[in-house]
């Protein structure tokens, strides 16, 4: 036996772990001091009520002779693929329902859907960006480039003619920056992606906070990128899903290369080894998409938002250098007198008692950056956002 040795290659999570260990260790020495963690990408508020209804109405069902429900269809049930055609119409996008997967999140099925690619691919990747793209590919074998966002480019690197690639990730609104591509500039991705024959892998999982002008929420408000694009969105960050676990990849018929559909690949690719997401965790899913669901999320998100402004708010009074905050749940900042994300993590926490995420944990251009979530509760970003004035306006 021998293991895959692609995984000596992972860089350690060491970071993250040494960001929490970090903080274990000075809640333990300083049991006085109440740290306000701002740095978790997970959310507080609980599901909405129209969800918490339809999974108890669900549970009800399951435990009933007449209305049990066993294996259900591997790609999801078709009350939830309508939902989120339905869902999709209304932003003017048309899809056929069985171009829509139900997946168990995101993560998962970004993951997976490598298994229908050749590991012969290169990929091209933003610095920084979310971890689990770099490290599918490294476990896999496959070339990585790196498209670098910077401040320069407003962390929205845009397309190079010279540089070669056949699968391209795009994060947007980006974690950890923020930063959201309009539909111009999404355009220019798909258009280069065609000329090179690429796939675009299109990460959705915080296109619900998205609300600026021109700013696109779904990569198929471009041109052709039914053609050339997958799409991985999440009930998580939008409606509390993080622990219950639901999503979904939109994967187009029109996804083609000469007589093979990644439509079928991917679906031959799901009933061999999936088994599809509890039928209560669908229920609960489908609620989201009901007016009250929608009014609830709404509620949920306009608390995240407030969050974001505070933290925005703050930085503008401080004069902090930062990007997003606006249509995402992040604040990406320059650390203030820090080159180093580390040594400033250490800053805040000691002197402020505040829990950020380092941005080089994200990537070599993360350096030097800071991240901050909205996904704490109101009273501890104003907290936060009271302890940071006071630390930086000395
Ligand atoms: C949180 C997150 C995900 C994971 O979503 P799940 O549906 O919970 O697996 C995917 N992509 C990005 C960019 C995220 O931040």
């Amino acid at each position: 036996m021998k293991f895959n040795e692609n995984y000596r290659k992972l860089k350690e999570s060491y970071l993250f772990s040494a960001v929490a260990h970090k903080v274990s260790a000075y809640t333990a020495a300083h049991p006085d001091k109440k740290v306000l963690k701002m740095g978790i990408g997970d959310v507080t508020l609980p599901l909405p009520p129209a969800v918490v209804s339809a999974m108890q109405a669900a549970v009800a069902e399951m435990g009933t002779k007449e209305t049990f429900r066993g294996y259900g269809p591997e790609q999801g049930y078709d009350f939830l693929r309508e939902s989120i055609r339905g869902y999709y119409t209304r932003r003017g996008i048309s899809l056929a329902a069985d171009e829509i997967f139900i997946s168990d999140g995101a993560k998962s099925d970004l993951g997976n859907i490598l298994d229908i690619f050749s590991v012969d691919n290169t990929v091209l990747i933003p610095d920084p960006v979310y971890p689990v793209y770099v490290d599918t590919n490294v476990m896999a074998g496959r070339r990585i480039l790196f498209a670098d966002a910077t401040e320069e480019n407003g962390f929205l690197p845009m397309p190079d003619d010279g540089v070669k690639a056949d699968i391209i990730y795009i994060c947007s609104p980006n974690n950890p920056t923020g930063a959201a591509y309009s539909v111009a500039q999404l355009q220019e991705w798909v258009n280069y992606a065609r000329k090179q024959g690429a796939v675009i892998l299109y990460d959705a999982a915080y296109e619900r906070f998205v609300s600026g002008q021109g700013l696109a929420r779904s990569i198929f408000e471009t041109e052709g990128a039914e053609e050339c694009a997958i799409e991985f969105c999440s009930f998580s960050k939008t409606a509390g899903f993080t622990g219950t676990r639901c999503g979904y990849t939109v994967v187009p018929h029109a996804l083609r290369r000469g007589d093979v559909s990644c439509n079928k690949l991917w679906l031959r690719r799901q009933t061999t080894k999936f088994n599809g997401v509890p039928y209560i965790v669908q229920r609960g899913a489908a609620a989201v998409f009901t007016a009250e669901g929608e009014r609830q999320v709404e509620e949920n998100l306009s608390v995240y938002r407030r969050n974001a402004r505070r933290l925005t708010d703050c930085m503008d009074v401080l004069g902090i250098r930062y990007t997003g905050g606006k249509n995402s749940p992040y604040v990406w900042l320059k650390c203030p007198g820090f080159a180093d994300s580390r040594k400033f993590f250490d800053y805040l926490l000691e002197e402020a008692n505040v829990v950020g995420t380092p941005g080089s944990g994200f990537g070599k251009n993360g350096q030097g950056w800071f991240r901050l979530t909205a996904f704490s509760s109101e009273e501890a970003t104003e907290e936060a956002v009271f302890r940071i004035k006071k630390l930086f306006s000395k």
